[in-house]
Formats: C-alpha cells, sequence, structure tokens
C-alpha cells in the first residue's frame, strides 16, 4: 500500500471507544487494583511510549500508593510472524526485587512483545508481576498472555489514538479510533 493510501485509510478512522468510556472504564481497573493491593505499594511499569496517557490516567484514580517506571522495547523483522526479535532499548530504574509489580501495556496483539518483556522483568526477581492492559487483541494471538486487569477486549483492526500512533502520529487524539 503505498503512503497516500494508508493516508486516506488514516482520514477514514472510525470512532471506536469515545473517552468517557475510556475514563470510566480505566476508573474501574484503578478501583480493582486499588482493592487488590490494598496495604501494600505496587511499581506501575509502564511500556513505552504508547501507554502514557494510560498509565498517567490510571495511576491518578489508584487510592494505593504507587511507584511508576517505564520500559521499552524494539521489535525486528516482520510483525507478521513470531520470527521477531525482541530487544529492550530502555530498562527500569527503580529496584524492583522482592516487589509487586505491575506491567502496565497499551495493547497485547500477538503477546510476543510482552512476554519478552515479562521475562525481562522475572530475572529482576520481584515479588509477583501483574499485567494490566488497556486493549487485548484477539485475532492475531500467539502467546496467551495472562492479562489481569484487561480495559477492552476487541477481535480486529488497527488502533489508534489514547497514546497509539499510526508512525507516530495521532497519539494526541483523545478517543480511540479503528482504521476503517
Ligand atoms: P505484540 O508484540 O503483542 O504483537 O505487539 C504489541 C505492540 O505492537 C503494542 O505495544 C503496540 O505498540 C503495537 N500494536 C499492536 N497492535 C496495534 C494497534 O492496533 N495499533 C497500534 N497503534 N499499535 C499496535
Amino acid at each position: 500500500m503505498n503512503l497516500f493510501a494508508l493516508e486516506k485509510r488514516i482520514l477514514d478512522k472510525k470512532l471506536l471507544i469515545p473517552r468517557k468510556s475510556i475514563e470510566k472504564r480505566v476508573k474501574k481497573l484503578a478501583n480493582q487494583i486499588s482493592l487488590d493491593y490494598e496495604g501494600r505499594e505496587p511499581v506501575l511499569i509502564g511500556v513505552l511510549k504508547g501507554v502514557i496517557f494510560f498509565l498517567a490516567d490510571l495511576a491518578r484514580e489508584l487510592s494505593i500508593p504507587a511507584k511508576i517506571d517505564f520500559i521499552r522495547a524494539a521489535s525486528y523483522g516482520s510483525s507478521m510472524t513470531s520470527s521477531r526479535t525482541i530487544q529492550l532499548t530502555k530498562d527500569v530504574e527503580i529496584p524492583i526485587q522482592g516487589k509487586p509489580v505491575i506491567l502496565v501495556e497499551d495493547i497485547v496483539d500477538t503477546g510476543l512483545t510482552l512476554t519478552h518483556i515479562m521475562q525481562e522483568v522475572e530475572r529482576k526477581g520481584p515479588e509477583s508481576i501483574r499485567i494490566c492492559a488497556l486493549i487485548e487483541k484477539l485475532e492475531r494471538q500467539e502467546t496467551k498472555v495472562p492479562i489481569d486487569y484487561c480495559g477492552f477486549r476487541i477481535n480486529e483492526g488497527f488502533i489508534i489514538g489514547y497514546g497509539l500512533d499510526f508512525d507516530e502520529k495521532y497519539r494526541n487524539l483523545p478517543d480511540l479510533y479503528v482504521l476503517s
């Protein structure tokens, strides 16, 4: 597909989840996390960059103390196959040994990125790891990632907005859209 055709697809974006619904769902997830971690102080590790707004909103809705850090992975090779190589390009900076960790991700598609990140984080010896994902996509799952806190489950489509980009654009759209 040439660039013009891709841009046209962006212009044809369809509203998927409006900001009010995102806000409500994020509050629910935060309430559940606050209940589950009452009396504790989890470390929220956001997977850059798509997670920025989700993590910011989620963290501010928590009624428990929490630490915040970030991790970033880059994947090389075709995202259409499981032969992709995934490497960390930014590691966590807070010591997490013996700490309860919640990995916060924007979207889980094949599951390969998060599986790799979980393995890297596990090596640091946290007390526990749970996963919180804004969106779980069902169409291309290759590895079943155990998502403990899931915002929305969708079957298919390429999602943009609320932190999610297409070619580094559209992250700042406040709602979630699907390319139609
Ligand atoms: P996975 O390794 O699970 O296949 O891919 C995870 C990463 O791919 C996400 O963190 C995200 O950066 C990117 N990704 C997967 N699906 C989408 C999508 O629908 N929209 C956008 N913007 N990024 C996606």
